[in-house]
Protein backbone atom coordinates (compact mmCIF):
# COMPACT_ATOMS: atom_id res chain seq x y z
CA UNK A 1 0.00 0.00 0.00
CA UNK A 2 3.17 2.27 0.46
CA UNK A 3 3.34 2.67 -3.54
CA UNK A 4 -0.71 3.69 -3.91
CA UNK A 5 0.01 6.35 -1.18
CA UNK A 6 2.94 7.57 -3.08
CA UNK A 7 0.46 8.11 -6.13
CA UNK A 8 -1.97 9.56 -3.56
CA UNK A 9 0.54 12.51 -2.84
CA UNK A 10 2.00 13.10 -5.97
CA UNK A 11 -1.74 13.43 -7.21
CA UNK A 12 -2.89 15.70 -4.95
CA UNK A 13 0.22 18.11 -4.84
CA UNK A 14 -0.33 18.29 -8.76
CA UNK A 15 -3.75 19.19 -8.40
CA UNK A 16 -2.96 21.48 -5.66
CA UNK A 17 0.02 23.21 -8.38
CA UNK A 18 -3.27 23.15 -10.86
CA UNK A 19 -5.38 24.85 -8.66
CA UNK A 20 -3.34 27.30 -6.81
CA UNK A 21 -1.75 28.85 -10.90
CA UNK A 22 -5.53 28.87 -11.85
CA UNK A 23 -5.29 25.46 -14.85
CA UNK A 24 -7.09 23.39 -16.71
CA UNK A 25 -6.94 19.72 -15.55
CA UNK A 26 -6.76 19.06 -19.10
CA UNK A 27 -2.99 20.67 -18.90
CA UNK A 28 -2.08 17.47 -17.34
CA UNK A 29 -1.51 16.03 -20.80
CA UNK A 30 1.48 18.68 -21.42
CA UNK A 31 3.08 17.40 -18.53
CA UNK A 32 4.69 14.51 -19.06
CA UNK A 33 7.92 14.50 -16.46
CA UNK A 34 5.11 14.53 -14.02
CA UNK A 35 3.15 11.86 -15.77
CA UNK A 36 6.18 9.36 -16.49
CA UNK A 37 6.64 9.40 -12.89
CA UNK A 38 2.94 8.90 -11.93
CA UNK A 39 2.63 6.12 -14.78
CA UNK A 40 5.83 4.08 -13.26
CA UNK A 41 4.24 4.06 -9.80
CA UNK A 42 0.73 3.30 -11.57
CA UNK A 43 2.27 0.22 -13.33
CA UNK A 44 1.76 -1.77 -10.52
CA UNK A 45 -1.68 -1.66 -10.75
CA UNK A 46 -4.58 -2.17 -12.46
CA UNK A 47 -5.99 0.27 -14.49
CA UNK A 48 -9.10 -0.32 -13.41
CA UNK A 49 -8.10 0.84 -9.65
CA UNK A 50 -6.43 3.69 -11.17
CA UNK A 51 -9.64 5.27 -12.87
CA UNK A 52 -11.76 4.11 -9.63
CA UNK A 53 -9.11 5.87 -7.72
CA UNK A 54 -9.03 9.13 -9.77
CA UNK A 55 -12.47 9.30 -10.02
CA UNK A 56 -12.78 9.18 -6.38
CA UNK A 57 -10.25 12.57 -6.15
CA UNK A 58 -11.76 14.61 -8.93
CA UNK A 59 -15.33 15.51 -7.67
CA UNK A 60 -13.81 16.61 -4.40
CA UNK A 61 -12.46 19.32 -6.43
CA UNK A 62 -15.19 21.05 -8.49
CA UNK A 63 -13.40 24.47 -9.32
CA UNK A 64 -10.97 23.06 -11.98
CA UNK A 65 -10.66 26.56 -13.80
CA UNK A 66 -14.36 26.57 -13.37
CA UNK A 67 -15.99 29.14 -11.82
CA UNK A 68 -19.16 28.25 -9.46
CA UNK A 69 -22.03 29.65 -10.71
CA UNK A 70 -24.86 30.96 -8.41
CA UNK A 71 -27.51 34.43 -9.33
CA UNK A 72 -27.95 36.85 -7.73
CA UNK A 73 -31.71 39.17 -7.31
CA UNK A 74 -30.31 42.44 -7.89
CA UNK A 75 -27.05 44.25 -9.05
CA UNK A 76 -26.10 45.65 -4.90
CA UNK A 77 -26.10 42.10 -4.27
CA UNK A 78 -24.00 40.93 -7.86
CA UNK A 79 -21.62 42.56 -6.53
CA UNK A 80 -20.86 41.84 -3.32
CA UNK A 81 -20.96 38.44 -4.54
CA UNK A 82 -18.20 39.25 -7.28
CA UNK A 83 -16.28 41.36 -4.32
CA UNK A 84 -16.09 38.24 -2.16
CA UNK A 85 -15.85 35.55 -4.78
CA UNK A 86 -12.94 36.87 -6.93
CA UNK A 87 -11.23 34.12 -9.24
CA UNK A 88 -13.56 31.31 -8.36
CA UNK A 89 -17.17 32.63 -8.89
CA UNK A 90 -19.34 33.26 -11.84
CA UNK A 91 -22.12 36.09 -10.92
CA UNK A 92 -25.40 36.32 -13.01
CA UNK A 93 -27.38 39.46 -12.17
CA UNK A 94 -30.69 38.72 -12.60
CA UNK A 95 -32.80 41.81 -13.04
CA UNK A 96 -31.62 43.50 -15.77
CA UNK A 97 -29.76 47.46 -15.90
CA UNK A 98 -32.99 50.29 -15.62
CA UNK A 99 -35.38 47.43 -14.18
CA UNK A 100 -37.24 47.70 -10.73
CA UNK A 101 -37.42 44.51 -8.31
CA UNK A 102 -40.85 45.60 -8.28
CA UNK A 103 -42.31 45.33 -11.19
CA UNK A 104 -40.09 42.34 -12.51
CA UNK A 105 -41.31 39.06 -14.10
CA UNK A 106 -38.77 36.44 -14.83
CA UNK A 107 -38.27 35.89 -18.50
CA UNK A 108 -37.82 32.39 -19.56
CA UNK A 109 -33.98 32.87 -20.67
CA UNK A 110 -33.57 33.89 -17.29
CA UNK A 111 -35.28 30.43 -15.97
CA UNK A 112 -33.27 28.51 -18.05
CA UNK A 113 -29.72 30.12 -16.79
CA UNK A 114 -30.89 29.58 -13.16
CA UNK A 115 -31.33 26.32 -13.89
CA UNK A 116 -27.45 26.13 -13.99
CA UNK A 117 -27.39 27.76 -10.71
CA UNK A 118 -25.81 26.38 -7.85
CA UNK A 119 -27.06 29.49 -5.34
CA UNK A 120 -29.43 32.10 -5.35
CA UNK A 121 -28.65 35.14 -3.10
CA UNK A 122 -31.66 37.31 -2.58
CA UNK A 123 -32.36 40.05 -0.25
CA UNK A 124 -35.94 38.15 0.92
CA UNK A 125 -38.21 40.52 3.46
CA UNK A 126 -40.64 40.32 0.15
CA UNK A 127 -38.68 42.35 -2.74
CA UNK A 128 -38.05 38.78 -4.76
CA UNK A 129 -41.67 37.96 -4.87
CA UNK A 130 -41.08 35.56 -7.81
CA UNK A 131 -38.44 33.61 -6.33
CA UNK A 132 -40.43 30.11 -5.71
CA UNK A 133 -40.64 29.98 -9.52
CA UNK A 134 -36.75 29.75 -9.70
CA UNK A 135 -36.83 26.65 -6.73
CA UNK A 136 -39.71 24.82 -8.55
CA UNK A 137 -37.31 25.27 -11.71
CA UNK A 138 -34.61 23.72 -10.20
CA UNK A 139 -36.43 21.08 -8.85
CA UNK A 140 -36.00 22.01 -5.30
CA UNK A 141 -32.01 22.01 -5.72
CA UNK A 142 -31.60 25.70 -5.52
CA UNK A 143 -29.77 26.95 -2.49
CA UNK A 144 -31.68 30.45 -1.62
CA UNK A 145 -29.46 32.33 0.03
CA UNK A 146 -31.79 35.35 2.21
CA UNK A 147 -29.59 38.14 3.23
CA UNK A 148 -32.27 39.66 5.40
CA UNK A 149 -32.45 37.16 7.56
CA UNK A 150 -31.19 38.62 11.02
CA UNK A 151 -31.67 42.34 9.75
CA UNK A 152 -33.56 44.59 12.48
CA UNK A 153 -36.06 45.24 9.07
CA UNK A 154 -38.52 48.34 8.56
CA UNK A 155 -42.34 47.33 8.98
CA UNK A 156 -45.00 50.19 7.81
CA UNK A 157 -47.92 50.51 5.82
CA UNK A 158 -46.13 52.49 3.21
CA UNK A 159 -44.57 49.84 1.59
CA UNK A 160 -45.23 46.52 0.46
CA UNK A 161 -44.81 44.54 -3.28
CA UNK A 162 -47.54 43.61 -5.49
CA UNK A 163 -48.10 40.55 -7.60
CA UNK A 164 -48.80 40.09 -10.68
CA UNK A 165 -52.29 40.31 -9.37
CA UNK A 166 -52.06 43.11 -7.75
CA UNK A 167 -52.47 41.83 -4.11
CA UNK A 168 -50.08 42.02 -1.42
CA UNK A 169 -47.30 39.43 -1.10
CA UNK A 170 -49.32 37.81 2.40
CA UNK A 171 -46.66 37.18 4.65
CA UNK A 172 -43.95 39.77 3.88
CA UNK A 173 -46.34 42.66 2.65
CA UNK A 174 -45.05 45.00 5.31
CA UNK A 175 -41.48 44.70 5.89
CA UNK A 176 -39.30 46.96 3.75
CA UNK A 177 -36.44 45.19 1.52
CA UNK A 178 -34.02 48.04 0.70
CA UNK A 179 -31.83 46.65 3.14
CA UNK A 180 -28.95 47.19 1.51
CA UNK A 181 -28.70 51.10 1.43
CA UNK A 182 -27.48 51.07 5.15
CA UNK A 183 -23.73 50.32 4.82
CA UNK A 184 -23.87 49.42 8.29
CA UNK A 185 -26.65 46.40 6.96
CA UNK A 186 -24.64 45.78 4.11
CA UNK A 187 -21.84 44.36 6.12
CA UNK A 188 -23.84 41.87 7.62
CA UNK A 189 -24.81 40.89 4.38
CA UNK A 190 -21.39 40.75 3.45
CA UNK A 191 -20.21 38.65 6.22
CA UNK A 192 -23.11 36.19 5.84
CA UNK A 193 -21.91 35.81 1.62
CA UNK A 194 -18.62 35.21 3.00
CA UNK A 195 -19.96 32.26 4.90
CA UNK A 196 -21.94 30.66 2.34
CA UNK A 197 -19.34 30.46 -0.42
CA UNK A 198 -16.88 29.31 2.06
CA UNK A 199 -19.08 26.31 3.05
CA UNK A 200 -20.12 26.02 -0.63
CA UNK A 201 -16.40 25.47 -1.74
CA UNK A 202 -14.96 24.73 1.43
CA UNK A 203 -11.21 24.37 -0.60
CA UNK A 204 -11.10 28.05 -1.18
CA UNK A 205 -12.27 29.04 2.35
CA UNK A 206 -9.48 31.29 3.10
CA UNK A 207 -9.84 33.54 0.22
CA UNK A 208 -13.16 33.96 0.93
CA UNK A 209 -12.41 35.33 3.69
CA UNK A 210 -9.99 37.40 2.99
CA UNK A 211 -11.35 38.87 0.65
CA UNK A 212 -14.71 39.36 2.09
CA UNK A 213 -12.47 41.51 5.08
CA UNK A 214 -11.20 43.24 2.73
CA UNK A 215 -14.44 44.17 1.31
CA UNK A 216 -15.68 45.06 4.77
CA UNK A 217 -13.05 47.40 5.81
CA UNK A 218 -13.46 49.32 2.76
CA UNK A 219 -17.67 49.43 3.62
CA UNK A 220 -16.40 50.55 6.45
CA UNK A 221 -14.84 53.56 5.58
CA UNK A 222 -17.51 54.49 2.76
CA UNK A 223 -19.96 54.53 6.11
CA UNK A 224 -17.79 56.82 8.03
CA UNK A 225 -18.23 58.88 5.20
CA UNK A 226 -21.52 58.77 4.30
CA UNK A 227 -22.00 59.16 8.28
CA UNK A 228 -20.17 62.57 8.36
CA UNK A 229 -21.11 63.83 5.23
CA UNK A 230 -24.74 63.44 6.18
CA UNK A 231 -24.82 64.90 9.34
CA UNK A 232 -23.58 68.14 8.35
CA UNK A 233 -26.91 68.30 5.98
CA UNK A 234 -29.18 71.47 7.06
CA UNK A 235 -31.88 69.87 5.76
CA UNK A 236 -32.84 66.32 7.02
CA UNK A 237 -36.31 65.82 5.63
CA UNK A 238 -36.93 64.64 1.78
CA UNK A 239 -39.86 62.86 -0.15
CA UNK A 240 -38.85 59.33 -2.08
CA UNK A 241 -40.64 58.51 -5.29
CA UNK A 242 -40.88 54.58 -3.53
CA UNK A 243 -40.00 53.88 0.00
CA UNK A 244 -36.21 52.81 -1.04
CA UNK A 245 -34.30 54.91 1.20
CA UNK A 246 -36.17 54.06 4.68
CA UNK A 247 -33.26 52.25 6.00
CA UNK A 248 -30.59 54.94 4.57
CA UNK A 249 -32.24 57.68 6.02
CA UNK A 250 -32.46 55.40 9.72
CA UNK A 251 -28.85 54.76 9.76
CA UNK A 252 -27.90 58.61 8.77
CA UNK A 253 -30.62 60.80 10.11
CA UNK A 254 -32.46 61.84 7.54
CA UNK A 255 -36.39 61.77 7.62
CA UNK A 256 -38.99 61.16 5.06
CA UNK A 257 -41.75 63.65 4.98
CA UNK A 258 -44.10 61.69 2.16
CA UNK A 259 -43.79 58.87 -0.70
CA UNK A 260 -44.79 59.70 -4.00
CA UNK A 261 -45.80 55.82 -4.73
CA UNK A 262 -45.93 53.92 -1.58
CA UNK A 263 -46.86 50.79 -3.42
CA UNK A 264 -44.40 50.53 -6.14
CA UNK A 265 -45.53 50.72 -9.82
CA UNK A 266 -48.97 52.32 -8.55
CA UNK A 267 -49.37 56.28 -9.33
CA UNK A 268 -50.60 58.74 -7.05
CA UNK A 269 -54.28 60.02 -7.45
CA UNK A 270 -54.41 64.21 -8.60
CA UNK A 271 -55.44 64.02 -4.41
CA UNK A 272 -52.29 62.29 -3.32
CA UNK A 273 -50.18 64.35 -5.29
CA UNK A 274 -51.33 67.89 -3.95
CA UNK A 275 -51.32 66.04 -0.61
CA UNK A 276 -47.61 65.60 -1.36
CA UNK A 277 -47.04 69.21 -2.18
CA UNK A 278 -48.97 69.96 1.01
CA UNK A 279 -46.99 68.05 2.89
CA UNK A 280 -43.59 69.64 0.99
CA UNK A 281 -44.37 72.82 2.24
CA UNK A 282 -45.46 72.49 5.25
CA UNK A 283 -42.39 70.46 6.27
CA UNK A 284 -39.62 72.63 4.39
CA UNK A 285 -39.14 69.54 2.21
CA UNK A 286 -35.63 71.08 0.17
CA UNK A 287 -35.62 68.10 -2.28
CA UNK A 288 -37.88 65.00 -4.38
CA UNK A 289 -35.68 61.76 -5.10
CA UNK A 290 -37.05 60.64 -8.58
CA UNK A 291 -35.34 57.09 -9.47
CA UNK A 292 -34.13 55.89 -12.88
CA UNK A 293 -36.31 52.76 -12.44
CA UNK A 294 -39.31 54.53 -12.24
CA UNK A 295 -40.90 57.29 -14.78
CA UNK A 296 -40.08 60.79 -13.10
CA UNK A 297 -42.64 62.19 -14.52
CA UNK A 298 -44.73 62.29 -11.44
CA UNK A 299 -41.79 63.39 -9.08
CA UNK A 300 -41.46 66.44 -11.12
CA UNK A 301 -45.11 67.46 -11.31
CA UNK A 302 -44.72 67.69 -7.52
CA UNK A 303 -41.00 69.26 -7.64
CA UNK A 304 -42.34 72.27 -10.10
CA UNK A 305 -45.87 72.30 -7.80
CA UNK A 306 -43.78 72.75 -4.83
CA UNK A 307 -41.04 74.72 -5.98
CA UNK A 308 -37.93 72.52 -5.05
CA UNK A 309 -35.35 70.40 -7.00
CA UNK A 310 -35.88 66.86 -8.51
CA UNK A 311 -32.76 64.48 -7.27
CA UNK A 312 -32.11 61.31 -9.06
CA UNK A 313 -31.19 59.25 -6.97
CA UNK A 314 -30.00 55.51 -7.61
CA UNK A 315 -30.46 52.38 -5.07
CA UNK A 316 -29.81 49.98 -8.17
CA UNK A 317 -26.79 51.24 -9.79
CA UNK A 318 -25.46 48.46 -12.62
CA UNK A 319 -23.25 47.60 -14.82
CA UNK A 320 -22.45 50.30 -18.01
CA UNK A 321 -24.08 52.68 -15.94
CA UNK A 322 -21.69 55.31 -15.40
CA UNK A 323 -20.82 56.06 -11.81
CA UNK A 324 -22.54 53.36 -10.73
CA UNK A 325 -20.90 50.25 -11.45
CA UNK A 326 -20.11 48.71 -8.61
CA UNK A 327 -22.36 48.92 -5.02
CA UNK A 328 -19.63 50.99 -3.40
CA UNK A 329 -19.78 53.47 -6.36
CA UNK A 330 -23.23 53.61 -6.48
CA UNK A 331 -23.45 55.07 -2.29
CA UNK A 332 -20.70 57.05 -3.30
CA UNK A 333 -22.96 58.49 -6.28
CA UNK A 334 -26.02 58.81 -3.92
CA UNK A 335 -24.21 60.81 -1.70
CA UNK A 336 -22.64 63.27 -4.19
CA UNK A 337 -26.30 63.85 -5.55
CA UNK A 338 -27.82 64.84 -1.80
CA UNK A 339 -25.14 66.88 -0.94
CA UNK A 340 -26.03 69.09 -3.96
CA UNK A 341 -29.55 69.50 -2.41
CA UNK A 342 -29.44 69.28 1.25
CA UNK A 343 -25.82 70.42 2.59
ZN1 LIG B 1 -37.56 49.38 -4.12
Amino acid sequence: MKDINEVKTILINLINFLENKHLNPRILESWNPFFQQIGRKIKNYSLLSAVVFLLSVFPAFPCFGEKIPVAASIFPVADMVKQVGGDYVEVFSVIPPGASPHTYEPKPSVMKKISSVKVFFMIGAGLEYWNEKFFKNTGGRLIKIVLSDGVDLIHGKAHHHVEKAGKPHSEDSFANPHIWLDVEIAKSMVKRIVTALASLDNRHAPYYEERGNKYIAELDRLDKIIYNETGKFKTKKYVSFHPAWEYFARRYGLESAGVIESVPGKSPTPLEIKRIVEDIKIHGVKAVFAEPQFNPKVAEVIAKEAEINVLMLDPMGGPGINERESYIDIMKYNLKILREAML
